[in-house]
């Protein structure tokens, strides 16, 4: 099948890709397995200098990069021009930390002997991406996952191929050896048949709960590594002590980022009854003060969604919502025209039973919901099959300790909106998925962790074997 690329705020299709054929795609797999051999044996010094070129080569064609990113996703170019920024320097932190992620940890283990702990690469790693972050997503595991002496596959997202290749090239033209990361044009037909491949070792899969599903119980199968960055339906929590002008602000933000197409958006707005009123008012005004339009365009908050499916389910999610007895406070129309926009849209008094409640909306979608105590705010959070990012705003201390304790997510940021950052690891609980990107916990999900013992000379009693 043919992998095609569409400008989204047009609906013109840019360019046809022909998908790899099974030869082709068979002798990939072989080049990235030869490329292993060699690319595992390449001191790390060597390594971190070709990763602070493809930093320098981001950077470099940032304008390029960024009008590709926006016309093949429709993202806005400031934040296009952001992300290719933000892949930058997750090139450099890894490049400039990766010796100390992977050193041999010694191990006191008594006696004569020497114990150590080494972090080994594991060999070709499959990446299953996603179109949202098309720059950022790849490059959080491939940097790490370079560094650590893997190989990357990368099987993005259909919709976004020149990316892809964009990417590709970014390592080609940064001195890694060919095979050492390669784009692959393929359907998602073709995974599973990748992960029986014995020349695959792991996989990571950034996407939807059911791709994850499916991908992991395929690498499951295979008694394969993976990690899986599934979807969220993040709370933001604002209690009575918070700043609502900036909780208010960063709200609108924080849900209408990349055009309201992020796992880590807050998508769900609980906010205690003693500050409800004020918080709405200013929210709704938040979310009808940005601008919707071309993405190219300067001044633009939120630019269209990827595609016409994702903005028909958004379009059908708001409809149930509000069909099953949800109020709409602004937006909720698709808008007319070419390419794929809708409005922020605010929602309020959602039943139970209602999309908007129980699943992830993947556009500029709010959910508020009022609450009479932080008991209440907390169930609430954590009634979700979700549990990847947390956003409270409070200035009060016992408040921050209860949300950091028991909200289920794999971060909670306390009077800020959540972001990823190379220094702090990023990942979900619960349907969001299980293991970490970034920080040395994402460095270590894709190495073999061997424990050595070394002595010097054989001891004269020999340990029972376990
Ligand atoms: P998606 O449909 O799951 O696609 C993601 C990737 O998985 C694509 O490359 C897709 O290929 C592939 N894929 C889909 N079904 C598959 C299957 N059965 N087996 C193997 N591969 C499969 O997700 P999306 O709509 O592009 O992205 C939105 C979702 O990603 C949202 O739920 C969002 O929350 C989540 N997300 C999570 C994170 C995180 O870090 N937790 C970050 C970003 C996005 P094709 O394109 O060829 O179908």
């Amino acid at each position: 099948m043919p992998i095609t690329t569409t400008n989204p705020a047009t609906g013109e299709t840019l360019r046809t890709f022909h998908a790899l054929t099974a030869g082709e795609l068979d002798g990939r797999l072989q080049r990235a397995a030869d490329a292993f051999q060699r690319h595992r044996r390449t001191p790390l010094p060597e390594r971190a200098e070709k990763m602070r070129r493809a930093g320098d080569i981001l950077e470099g064609d940032r304008e390029r990069l960024a009008r590709l990113m926006t016309t093949e996703m429709g993202k806005t170019l400031a934040s296009a021009r952001a992300e290719a920024e933000k892949c930058a320097w997750v090139c450099r932190h890894y490049a400039e930390h990766a010796a100390a992620m992977l050193a041999p940890r010694p191990v006191d283990v008594g006696g004569t002997a020497r114990g150590e702990v080494h972090f080994l690469p594991l060999g070709v790693v499959l990446a299953v991406m996603p179109w949202n972050f098309p720059f950022w997503q790849v490059f959080r595991f491939a940097a790490p996952g370079l560094m650590a002496g893997n190989v990357g596959l990368l099987k993005h997202a259909s919709n976004v191929p020149q990316c892809a290749l964009a990417i590709e090239e970014v390592f080609r033209r940064a001195g890694f050896d060919e095979g050492v990361f390669q784009a692959l044009l393929v359907g998602s037909d073709a995974v599973a048949g990748m992960l029986d491949d014995p020349r695959v070792a792991a996989a990571t899969l950034t996407g939807s709960t059911a791709a994850g599903q499916s991908v992991a119980e395929r690498a499951g199968r295979n008694l394969k590594k993976t990690v899986l960055e599934l979807g969220g339906s993040d709370p933001f929590i604002v209690m009575p002590s918070a700043d609502l002008n900036a909780a208010a602000k960063t709200a609108a933000r924080a849900r209408c980022i990349n055009n309201g197409q992020s796992c880590i958006a807050a998508k769900r707005f609980i906010v205690h009854r003693d500050a409800a009123d004020a918080f709405e008012r200013r929210f709704v005004a938040a979310m009808e003060a940005l601008t919707v339009g071309d993405p190219l365009a300067d001044g633009t908050d939120v630019g269209p969604l990827a595609t016409a499916a994702i903005r028909d389910e958004v379009d059908e999610q708001v409809r149930a919502s509000v069909a099953a007895g949800a109020r709409l406070l602004t937006g909720g129309r698709r808008m007319d025209g070419p390419g794929f926009f809708y409005p922020p849209t605010v929602l309020a008094d959602i039943p139970r039973d209602a999309p908007a409640y129980r699943e992830e909306v993947f556009g500029p979608v709010a959910s508020v919901f009022r609450v009479a105590s932080i008991d209440e705010a907390i169930a609430l959070a954590n009634d979700s099959q979700f549990g990847l990012g947390s956003s409270v705003w409070t200035r009060d201390e016992d408040e921050r300790r209860r949300f950091v304790a028991e909200i289920e997510a794999g971060m909670t940021y306390v009077n800020a909106m959540v972001a990823s950052d190379p220094r702090l690891p990023f990942g979900g609980v619960k349907q969001s998925g299980y293991g970490r990107e970034l920080g040395v916990f994402g460095m270590h999900e894709f190495v073999n962790i061997k424990s050595v013992w070394m002595e010097e000379t054989a001891p004269a009693d020999l340990p029972d074997a376990e």
